[in-house]
């Protein structure tokens, strides 16, 4: 596997030793027995993942649901640390949590999506942090407030909390989406520009929600160049307690991170990265505004086609076509662009014009010859 960590990445700063492999955050979404947190831990360390995530406190969305061990699974992940020498981590949501874990010798705390959220509960978890020597990192809000988020870690380094990072576990969305919360990776990448020194992870479990979109997911936050990543690995995940479908067992997991390609970071900067996918995400944007008025002009197309129709006036009228051609070529010219384009481009929308207005005659067709066989 090539060295996606040839230069100092940002964690490293935080005395955490990074493998050859971008620096993994792996374990179960929740600790539920000590047999399971050990044997997850085992085994992810014996892949060579050094930081272990297991939620204590579960932040359900409804009620009613498993919401976490409690502070008695706080021993249990210091035995990981004890017998595995792996830093542990966790969530962490009121000033009660954060002394309860520090009380155990969590090396690392996470703030979650929907504390991220809520100013009220930031300040309360950021008063508790006061004078604490803690790394700290913060996920996006659950709604794409670039602000929000911006706030919370803001909170944070006001306590006096010089290790923060931040994770990118995308965003909730009432429309139903491919992912269990959509990744908007314009908002992770404006982070980046904004606060460059902040170490940056993905969390393709909680984006994804599935297993078979996290090698995606990973990839990709891999070609922005994102520090690293956090992902949900449980020994046996159709059994897990929470996030069932989006847990993989650490032997999956090994095989997610071998097969990552990790692009090469001499040939493109990361401010040549952020660059590159912006100017990319402009292009989507305008494919989509292109597609739209494409509909729309199809739309208008399918009004003249019935009138045509209704008016008994043939597809193709020549004249009609030279002139709008003429138009065409005028503007081109102005934007540098090559008669030959334009000619091949409104010819092809012109022809799929042609396609839905043929197929509006075809209907009234169809209706005569069944009059007349009846
Ligand atoms: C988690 O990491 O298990 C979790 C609850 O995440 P989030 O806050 O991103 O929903
Ligand atoms: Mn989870």
């Amino acid at each position: 596997m090539e060295n996606l960590n040839s230069g100092l990445l940002p964690i490293q700063k935080w005395g955490i030793k990074s493998t050859e492999r971008p620096v993994v955050i792996a374990g179960p979404c929740s600790a539920e027995s000590e047999k399971q947190v050990l044997e997850t831990a085992k085994q992810l360390s014996e892949n060579g993942i050094n930081i272990y995530r297991a939620g204590i406190w579960k932040p359900r969305t409804r009620p009613g649901h498993f919401e976490g061990v409690g502070a008695k699974g706080l021993p249990w992940l210091k035995k990981v640390k004890e017998e595995t020498g792996m830093l542990i981590t966790t969530e962490v949501a009121t000033e009660k949590h954060v002394y309860e874990a520090l009380k155990f010798g969590v090396d690392i705390l996470w703030i979650g999506a929907r504390s991220s959220a809520n100013p009220f509960v930031m300040q309360e978890i950021a008063n508790a942090l006061e004078g604490a020597d803690v790394p700290v990192m913060i996920k996006n809000p659950v709604n794409p407030d670039l602000d929000l988020w911006i706030g919370a870690i803001e909170r944070i380094q006001k306590a006096g909390i010089k290790k923060i990072a931040a994770i990118h576990r995308g965003f909730s969305t009432y429309d139903k989406s491919l992912y269990r919360n959509n990744p908007q990776w314009q908002l992770a990448i404006d982070l980046k520009i904004k606060l460059p020194n902040i170490p940056l992870f993905n969390d393709p479990s909680h984006i994804g929600g599935k297993r078979d979109l996290l090698f995606d997911i990973s990839q990709k936050a891999m070609d922005l160049h994102f520090d690293g990543l956090m992902i949900e690995s449980h020994i046996n995940p159709d059994e897990a307690w929470s996030d069932a479908k989006q847990q993989i067992t650490p032997a999956v997991l090994n095989k997610l991170l071998d097969n990552l390609i990790l692009r090469d970071k001499k040939s493109h900067s990361l401010e040549e990265t952020v660059e590159l996918e912006k100017y990319r995400a402009q292009i989507d944007s305008y494919d989509n505004i292109i597609m739209g008025v494409l509909g729309d002009r199809m739309d208008v197309v399918k009004n003249i086609g019935k009138f045509k129709k209704e008016n008994n006036i043939t597809i193709l009228q020549p004249n009609r076509w030279d002139q709008l051609m003429k138009k065409n070529y005028e503007q081109a010219d102005s934007k540098g662009f090559s008669k030959k384009f334009v000619d091949r481009l409104f010819k092809a929308i012109h022809q799929e014009s042609i396609n839905f207005q043929t197929a509006i005659m075809k209907e009234e067709t169809k209706e005569k010859i069944v009059k007349v066989t009846k």
